[in-house]
């Protein structure tokens, strides 16, 4: 008998139907002696119909309102899951965020979690019962409610996981695990078995969506056993590890792209000490978060200065860089917010040379041009064309042999 958190997602509980075909699943496994708790996100698109709900009534609705509504679509799917476990003669409990007193901060829209008072889960779980939660959501610590971030019911099933000591956290999803890249690009890339926790972390803040990268996070602090798995298909899944592995390594693992990218240059500021100061300070004052970071060797004692940010944020952070500009005197603002990131991940990095070459022939060789180069030590990322997002993946793919079966 092993206690269990269970967490299926938007796609999984998209129709009455899935809800069905989830709730027999977990009935199955009530019946094998597990102690089952479940988090549920909403139907799939219900989080969009929201958000687009909202913006019919409101151009900028204040955060903790958004909270009250985007919360709402978690709480439909527990309770029919609830009632189709029901129907089967299970016991089933459905809880929000704030009955099972998931405490966060107070930052609407993006909230951390910082305390699970599980005690009325673990009662619940005594009594044999099958307890559904809903993700995505908690409470601050005056009674608001908040949200997790896009993607944050993977977060709430991995720190119920940690706050329980689950023997395992499976994150059921329209995937069969983790793939080297989103399949829904490159239909040969295939699933991995395992994937380090530190590749996991890189993939997420990457952009892989399939596990949120606070998820990543709260199991690398408290070592939850993690597995992503279909919800619709028997199969082992991809176990996410804590150990090196002790094979041989491949170069690299997957690939990452971001698609929400945006860059902005400042060209002609006079070269000085303070510079990045003045203009990252001024970036960040507001919120807006930098990535990528490239200052040009100056000439004729000035110097260009590019970064990338949120697309979200980019009409924000170019009216803060013209005003910077006036003020520093720098020749001109430019922006460009149809860029995408590519990033090859692997901790294979560490012990083979030549992947950051490997990586530029690749794309050469399909004519795309590299605007920007970041790398650290299990990653290398370029900033492209949007247009090259397609193409870059799949040559990438390719050149590193991904889709190559092999054992891992
Ligand atoms: P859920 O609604 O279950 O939370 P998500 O849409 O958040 O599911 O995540 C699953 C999706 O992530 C898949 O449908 C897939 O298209 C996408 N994805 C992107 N990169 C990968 C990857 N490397 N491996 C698996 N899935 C990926
Ligand atoms: N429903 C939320 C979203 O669409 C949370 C989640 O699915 O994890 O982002
Ligand atoms: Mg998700």
């Amino acid at each position: 008998m092993a206690l269990i958190v269970q967490k299926y997602g938007g796609t999984s509980v998209g129709t009455p139907e899935k809800i069905e075909a989830v709730a027999e699943k977990i009935t199955r496994m009530h019946g094998e002696g597990h102690q089952l708790v479940v988090v549920v996100s909403a139907m799939s698109g219900e989080t969009n119909r929201l958000l687009e709900l909202s913006a019919a009534v409101h151009e900028q609705p204040s955060a903790r309102e958004m909270d009250v509504l985007l919360s709402t679509g978690e709480q439909v799917t527990i309770a029919l899951l609830s009632m189709a476990l029901q129907k089967r003669a299970v016991e089933a409990r459905s809880y929000t965020g704030q009955q099972v007193h998931i405490l966060t901060n107070n930052v609407h829209g993006k909230a951390r979690i910082q305390k699970i008072e599980a005690d009325r889960v673990q009662k619940d779980l005594a009594q044999g019962r099958v307890v559904v939660i809903a993700g995505f959501q908690g409470v601050d610590s005056e009674g608001n409610i908040t949200t997790l971030g896009r993607g944050g019911s993977d977060t709430t099933a991995v720190a119920m996981a940690a706050a329980l000591k689950a023997d395992e956290c499976q994150i059921y999803t329209d995937v069969d695990g983790v793939y080297t890249t989103d399949p829904r690009i490159v239909p040969e890339a295939h699933r991995l078995d395992r994937i380090t926790v530190e590749e996991m972390l890189e993939m997420s803040s990457l952009g892989t969506k399939v596990l949120q990268i606070r998820s990543v996070e709260f199991a690398g602090k408290y070592k939850v056993p993690l597995r992503v798995l279909s919800a619709f298909e028997e199969g082992p899944g991809t176990l996410i590890t804590y150990e090196e592995k002790e094979m041989e390594q491949a170069q690299i693992s997957g690939i990452a792209f971001n698609r929400d990218e945006a860059k902005l240059t400042i060209l002609g500021v006079p070269d000085q000490p303070g510079v990045a100061f003045n203009i990252l300070g001024a970036i960040a004052d507001a919120e807006v978060n930098v990535d990528m970071i490239v200052q040009n060797v100056g000439e004729d004692g000035t110097t260009n200065f590019t970064f990338t940010v949120h697309r979200s944020d980019f009409k924000q952070a170019q009216t803060i860089l013209q005003k910077l500009a006036r003020e520093l005197k720098a020749r001109e603002v430019s922006g460009d917010d149809k860029i995408v990131k590519i990033s090859v991940v692997g901790v294979g990095m560490r012990s083979h040379a030549g992947v950051a070459s490997t990586m530029f022939k690749a794309l050469a060789d399909e004519g795309i041009n590299i605007q920007m180069i970041s790398t650290s030590e299990i990653k290398v990322s370029v900033v492209v064309d949007e247009k090259y997002l397609e193409l870059g993946v799949r040559a990438l793919h390719a050149a590193f042999e991904l889709d190559q079966a092999v054992e891992k």
